[in-house]
Formats: C-alpha cells, sequence, structure tokens
C-alpha cells in the first residue's frame, strides 16, 4: 500500500527536480480533458504531458455529465476573474474514453447511472456504457451542444488498456464546423 509518508517523500523529490514555479493557472497546452478515475488512464501519462500543460477532470467513465457541465461552468469563470482571454476555440477539449472501463459493470445499475446522468432511466441505452466507442461520440455531441462550440475544438478519444494506444475517433470539431 503506498502510504502518506511515501507520498511525502515522492513530493521531496519532485520539489528537488520537477517543481516549477513559473506555472500558471491557465493551461500551458489551452488543453482541458475530461477522462476516467481509473489509474490505468491517466491522461498526464499516456499523452506524454508535462506539468501544467493540461487542465484535466476525472470521473467514474470520463463522461460529459450535469457535473461535468458544472465545473466546466466554474471553470469559466474562474477564467473570466482571472482576466485571461480567451480566443473563439482557444481550448482543445479532449473527452477520452477507454476499453475495459468499469461504466460495463455499472450497467447493473441503470437506477444510479440514470442519476448520474441525469436522465430517464429508459434512455440510458442512448449513452452507451458498455462501448468506449460509441460512449466517446454521444459525449462528443453532448460536449459540442453544451458548450455552444464557440470556444472550444472538441475531440474524442479511446484508449486501449491492453496495448497502450490512444486513437481519435472524433473531432476535432466544433459547433459551426460540425453542423
Ligand atoms: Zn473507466
Amino acid at each position: 500500500m503506498t502510504s502518506v509518508t511515501d507520498l511525502i517523500a515522492g513530493n521531496q523529490t519532485f520539489v528537488s527536480t520537477h517543481f516549477d514555479n513559473e506555472l500558471t493557472i491557465n493551461p500551458a497546452g489551452d488543453l482541458m480533458v475530461i477522462g476516467c478515475v481509473d489509474p490505468r488512464v491517466d491522461p498526464v501519462k499516456i499523452f506524454g504531458l508535462g506539468q501544467g500543460e493540461a487542465a484535466v477532470i476525472r470521473n467514474v467513465g470520463g463522461r460529459f455529465t450535469p457535473a461535468t457541465q458544472a465545473t466546466l461552468g466554474l471553470l469559466g469563470k474562474v477564467g473570466q476573474a482571472r482576466s485571461v482571454p480567451r480566443a473563439p476555440h482557444d481550448w482543445n477539449l479532449v473527452l477520452l474514453h477507454h476499453t475495459d472501463c468499469g461504466m460495463v459493470d455499472l450497467a447493473a445499475f441503470p437506477e444510479l447511472l440514470a442519476i448520474y446522468f441525469g436522465v430517464p432511466p429508459e434512455t440510458l441505452p442512448a449513452k452507451a456504457v458498455s462501448d468506449p466507442y460509441e460512449s466517446v461520440k454521444v459525449d462528443v455531441e453532448l460536449a459540442l451542444q453544451a458548450l455552444g462550440g464557440d470556444r472550444f475544438f472538441v475531440s474524442g478519444v479511446v484508449y486501449d488498456v491492453a496495448t497502450g494506444i490512444a486513437k481519435v475517433v472524433s473531432g476535432p470539431s466544433t459547433a459551426r464546423a460540425g453542423r
């Protein structure tokens, strides 16, 4: 088991090797990733990102839920408060789903999923929880609709936990280009 003592020891190494006090609250790569909590699918690791390059939101399945949308809304307010001007399409939003996701096991709990997604249980099949290649397309569409697509390029990527390979299966697209 990794202990808190281990964490602090790891932090001491980090401070002396990788810490960068020049980083800002705004992701250096204008990149936002919504991914799954699954420890195999850490976006920073699998995409080879640097510290501070991306803002990462992780939830069960990496899904675009009402809570995800609320989080993005709050982040937008933070950007305004910090007076970080953003041009249209300044953000690259990547929705990251993956194979062997625990979402598949949750298909047996439709009442919980309905609450999670904020939809009636009878519409859950449209969420495609058993197929990451479909679910990521569903969420790209949702994100484009919810965000208006004005400020975001939205892409859907699926990571294969068996091979380590990530593939773009949707986008990058914007509301303007896509409809
Ligand atoms: Zn997962």
